[in-house]
């Protein structure tokens, strides 16, 4: 086999091995500063979840279709507060919703 192009080979399967550590890297890091102060033994609902997804969830209110500050998970009604940052959605259960979040399901709290 030429030389070359066993080179280029293991180059490109190199490369595409560094992409996926690289971008599971970043996921990790970002990941892991989004769960800052969740309590011990919790995780925090993925943005990218299924169901999450679908209903535009984010971490960051701010960084959300939805209105900031005035429309976050810590007033929703579907919200019950764990600790300060974070509590449980009755939408989302595959872990815990920030309470400075928001998905397209908001509704006043009650
Ligand atoms: Fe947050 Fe309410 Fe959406 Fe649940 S339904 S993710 S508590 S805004």
């Amino acid at each position: 086999m030429n030389e070359d192009l066993k080179f280029g080979r293991r180059g490109f399967l190199l490369s595409v091995a560094a992409f996926a550590a690289g971008a599971l890297g970043l996921g990790g890091r970002s990941w892991a500063a989004g769960d800052a102060g969740l309590p011990a033994g919790k995780k925090a609902v993925s943005e990218t979840d299924t169901m999450a997804a679908a209903l535009r969830y984010k971490h960051d209110a701010s960084k959300s279709e939805g209105k900031g500050k005035s429309q976050t998970c810590a007033n929703c009604n579907f919200y019950t507060k764990d600790n300060e940052g974070w509590g449980k959605c009755t939408l989302l259960q595959t872990g815990l919703v920030a309470s400075k979040g928001w998905c397209a399901s908001w509704v006043k709290k009650a």
